[in-house]
């Protein structure tokens, strides 16, 4: 329409609908009761990469939501941590993968290891440890078959609460990983106290294998670390069988991503996985 100012109004118009799209999801975050919402959870297979053995799951969220459509949780789960619902929405999320667990637990007498997303936020809440437990009684879901999958966790590692949810987990058998290893933080101090069972290799190194060459020092690196600290590991965002073939050579085992499987609805990872011969 005009030529002056038609850039400042480009970057206007995308503003607000950005600005309309997060009033729009947290409106439905904030009205009624989360399981009218449209959420739900797909799991993908952790895998033995040498054997092909089952390792575990990874609960991942999705939301289908009545305006917006299907929306990605990169998206939606900053928003509902800002907006002060990401307790709220965890603890639906797992009502709904615990629910699963229990059916598969029943009906093949055998459970994968089921891992489950947690933000910093959540574990620097005094009440953390006691919903966790609570979630698991209620579900019949040993300690032994649950892990939690740390996000964002630059910003916790100085709080006690943070450090005694975990020992508090760790004690009774949940694993405790670290997501995304080696990106957005500096500095390796922490691990000297920080409670880790297992390190999750972020996907940007894995997809440098073959291309960048500090890729695979810095792979290397990290499968030493792991054992010098007596950490389990896991390699995501697998997509190639040359990425496979790398990793197994180092000897990172655990793998995880496309080249294996996408997130499967639980009826249909059931299908393919259950019963299987599970660790
Ligand atoms: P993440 O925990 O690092 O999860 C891995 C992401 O990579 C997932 O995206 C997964 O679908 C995708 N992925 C898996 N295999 C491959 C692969 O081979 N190649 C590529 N390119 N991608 C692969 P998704 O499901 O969109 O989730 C995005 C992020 O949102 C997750 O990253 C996690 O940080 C967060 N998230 C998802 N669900 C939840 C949740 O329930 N709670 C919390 N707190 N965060 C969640
Ligand atoms: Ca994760
Ligand atoms: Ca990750
Ligand atoms: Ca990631």
């Amino acid at each position: 329409k005009k030529k002056r100012g038609s850039c400042f109004l480009l970057f206007h118009d995308e503003m607000k609908t950005r600005l309309d799209r997060k009033r729009v999801i947290e409106d439905e975050l904030f009205s009624g009761e989360f399981k009218n919402k449209g959420f739900s959870c797909v799991v993908q297979p952790q895998l033995d990469g040498k054997s092909g053995r089952l390792i575990g799951i990874e609960t991942l969220s999705r939301w289908n939501h009545p305006e917006l459509g299907i929306l990605s949780p990169y998206e939606f789960i900053p928003i509902a941590e800002e907006s002060g619902k990401i307790r709220e929405l965890t603890i639906h999320l797992l009502n709904l993968v615990l629910a699963e667990g229990k059916r598969w637990a029943e009906k093949y007498g055998s459970l994968p290891r089921i891992a489950v997303n947690v933000t910093s936020h959540l574990l620097d809440d005094k009440r953390f440890y006691g919903t966790v437990m609570r979630m698991l009684r209620k579900w019949n879901i040993p300690p032994e078959r649950f892990e939690i999958e740390i996000t964002e966790w630059k910003e916790i590692l100085s709080s006690d609460l943070v450090l005694s949810n975990l020992r508090k987990c760790r004690s009774q058998g949940i694993t405790v990983a670290i997501d995304d290893f080696g990106t957005g933080f500096s500095g390796l101090s922490y691990l000297t106290n920080f409670p880790v069972d297992k390190i999750k290799i972020d996907q940007f190194f894995v997809s440098g294998i073959g291309m960048i060459g500090k890729s695979e020092a810095i792979l290397k690196s990290i499968v030493s670390l792991a054992k010098g600290l007596d950490c389990s590991l896991i390699a995501e965002g697998v997509e190639t069988e040359e990425q496979l073939r790398f990793l197994m050579e180092i000897g990172c085992r655990g793998v995880q991503g496309y080249y294996f499987d996408a997130p499967l609805a639980p009826a249909e990872f059931e299908k393919k996985y259950m019963p299987a011969s599970l660790s």
